[in-house]
This record gives C-alpha cells, sequence and structure tokens, in this order.
C-alpha cells in the first residue's frame, strides 16, 4: 500500500513574492562581476549559465591571469597602441568562457548575462563556444561598425540576442553589512 502524506492547505502559503526572476537574479551576478574590474573607464561583468539555470562561471573586464594589475597599461591613448590597455585586456564575456574549468560541452546552448553588448570579438568566441542566448543590460555602443558586426555575427549564428527586461523596473540597494542584504529602494 502507498502511504500518502499531504501538507494541510493553510500551511501552503506565504511565499515572497518580489523574489528575483532567474533572468534578474543572473543580471545582478553581472552586475556584482563587473565590481570587480580595475578598468578606470569601464567595468563590465559576465555570466554564464547552462541550460539547467547553473551558473558556470563569471567574468570581468581584466588583464590576462599574472600579468601583474599595477603593471598594465589602463590608458585608452597612449604615443603607440601597444602602450594602450586595448591589446591585452580580455573582455568579461571572453573571460567568463576561458574560466570555467569544466567540460566544454557545457557551454553548448548556455546563455551568457552581460552587462555590455558584447564586441565582434567576444561575439564570435560565444558563438564559437555553442552560446545560443545573449542577454545585456546596456547598448551603448548601438549603431558602432564594431557593433554592428556583433549583431550580424548574433544573426546568422542563430543566437538570441535580448535586452534584459526585468519583472519590474526597480532599483535595488545592495548592502555589504550584516543582515542587511538586497533591498529595494
Ligand atoms: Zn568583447
Amino acid at each position: 500500500m502507498v502511504r500518502k502524506f499531504q501538507i494541510p492547505k493553510e500551511y501552503l502559503k506565504g511565499k515572497r513574492e518580489n523574489y528575483s526572476s532567474w533572468d534578474e537574479c543572473f543580471m545582478l551576478h553581472a552586475v556584482v562581476a563587473a565590481n570587480r574590474s580595475k578598468d578606470p573607464s569601464s567595468q563590465v561583468g559576465a555570466v554564464l549559465v547552462d541550460k539547467n539555470n547553473r551558473i558556470l562561471s563569471l567574468g570581468y573586464n581584466g588583464a590576462p591571469n599574472v600579468w601583474d594589475d599595477d603593471k598594465f597599461p589602463w590608458v585608452k591613448e597612449a604615443d603607440t597602441a601597444a602602450h594602450t590597455k586595448y591589446p591585452y585586456v580580455i573582455h568579461a564575456e571572453t573571460n567568463a568562457m576561458l574560466n570555467y574549468k569544466g567540460d566544454n560541452k557545457d557551454l553548448e546552448g548556455a546563455t551568457v548575462y552581460t552587462t555590455l553588448y558584447p564586441c565582434q570579438n567576444c561575439a564570435k568566441f560565444l558563438a564559437q563556444a555553442g552560446i545560443k542566448r545573449v542577454v545585456y543590460l546596456s547598448n551603448k555602443y548601438e549603431g558602432t561598425e564594431d557593433n554592428n558586426a556583433a549583431a550580424t555575427c548574433f544573426n546568422y549564428c542563430n543566437i538570441k540576442c535580448e535586452e534584459f527586461s526585468p519583472k519590474l523596473q526597480r532599483r535595488l540597494t545592495v548592502s555589504l553589512l550584516p543582515n542587511e542584504g538586497i533591498t529595494e529602494v
């Protein structure tokens, strides 16, 4: 005989209503990851999430591993391009992929949440890794050649690229003080 247990109805209530959606949760992680960046002019964060809503890795724009951050050219302009950050800095989305030390097959069909629309370089790497969805927070370079090339890459590679659309338009405050956590303002 199968024994059936049932919880009385009056106890099946009281769930929080203003909890984060998956998209909100992962974009929050991307925003937090961006805060790790040492780049004085641009802080970008990215989160890779598999098909089962599990976080694979985080990334932010930064210097290659081992390169001392204090000996890194964070400047945008110099006497030669080789003295600027551009040839060396690794973007958040690419870093998130490189930071993942599991099986590359896990990236197939994954989603990347990024605080900035990917550049064309990251776009082709994401495509090659098998990422199938991109959710971005800002597209401040929309319409530039680089931005158009990234969009073209997503289009031809059947990658769904969508602007982040939260359940509710709201501003959250994150506190690192004990017992405060995230509050809505
Ligand atoms: Zn990039």
